[in-house]
């Protein structure tokens, strides 16, 4: 595993650096696009790495998979009431199709999904960022992940689009609570820092029927965990769900700030983070580290 690892490393460096960091979130915009980190959890638990595997990144849209764990957690199947498990085949942050589909996301991974299991989180628990935050320590064995106040701030200043979103789907009856509350915690989620390690860990159960080996406890049944790597299949990389599809073949999600997490069922998470982004929004060195990965191990979902 280690020699694979260092194999891909050296294949993507000349990639390293290339593309954009995301920008209109102006706290990321500083990052330095010139790091990349890889790191990989198979189902005993144990830990490969290579590069910059332990600097902490903003997770940003990764946290939409242990947000949908939550929700699972209060709502199990019924959450589906609320929100879709389709493609949405616009980007991530689109408000068009919430209009002609009645404020009823097409699923949880783009924006106005997450915003909307935000909200359904928000209506169980009093402190849902704390929660959340809480889940991500225990599942990922690291009690130090904390949020960025500073991303999270700044995205609350540019919030207009995430609450143009909420307010649509409030006037169709799918949001109940306070939309400035709401994303508050959202954005706060957005802004948890953790590294390639930590989110490698924190994945693990979904490469183990839902099974965390760190916590030694179910996290989602087998059931669950089916739903939610398929979800990911699909709808994980915003429009590029299906060239990644085509190309990497493996449930993944990434996140604006250059992570990707992908799942090799039955045998390992991984997690994958350089910063600077292809033109659909993903870490252009990290599609193609993982590219790289899934043809070295001759494996795919399909
Ligand atoms: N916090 C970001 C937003 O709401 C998440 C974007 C992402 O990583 O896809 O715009």
């Amino acid at each position: 595993m280690q020699d694979l690892l260092n194999d891909i490393l050296e294949e993507v460096k000349p990639l390293v650096g290339q593309g954009n960091v995301a920008s209109y979130i102006p706290e990321l915009a500083k990052v330095n696009p010139n790091q990349f980190g890889i790191a990989i959890c198979d189902t005993q638990g144990n830990v490969t790495k290579a590069g910059d595997a332990t600097t902490g990144f903003s997770i940003q849209s990764i946290s939409k998979v242990f947000n949908l764990v939550l929700a699972y957690i209060y709502y199990g199947n019924s959450l589906w009431e609320r929100v879709g498990c389709e493609p949405s085949g616009l980007p991530f942050n689109s408000l068009v199709q919430l209009e002609y589909e009645n404020g009823i996301p097409r699923n949880p991974f783009i924006n106005a999904g997450a915003l909307v299991v935000s909200d359904m989180v928000h209506s169980r628990l009093i402190s849902p960022h704390v929660a959340l935050r809480d889940l991500i320590r225990k599942l990922s064995g690291n009690p130090y992940v904390l949020s960025d106040v500073d991303v999270a701030e700044s995205e609350f200043e540019y919030r207009a689009r995430n609450a143009a979103m909420s307010y649509l789907m409030k006037a169709f009856g799918n949001f109940h609570n306070d939309v400035e509350e709401v994303l508050h915690t959202y954005f706060m989620n957005c802004a948890l820092r953790m590294s390639c390690v930590d989110l490698a860990r924190a994945t693990q159960f979904l490469a183990n029927r839902g099974f965390c080996t760190i916590t030694k406890s179910d996290v989602l049944t087998g059931d669950q965990t089916r739903q939610m790597n398929a979800l990911l299949a699909t709808s994980g990389l915003y429009d590029e769900a299906g060239s990644f599809a085509f190309k990497v073949g493996l449930p993944g999600k990434s996140g604006v700030g250059g992570g990707i997490i992908a799942v090799v069922p039955g045998r390992f998470s991984i997690c994958v983070w350089s910063p600077a982004l292809n033109k659909m929004g993903n870490s252009l060195a990290g599609v193609a580290a993982l590219e790289s990965l899934t043809r070295h191990i001759k494996w795919s979902v399909y």
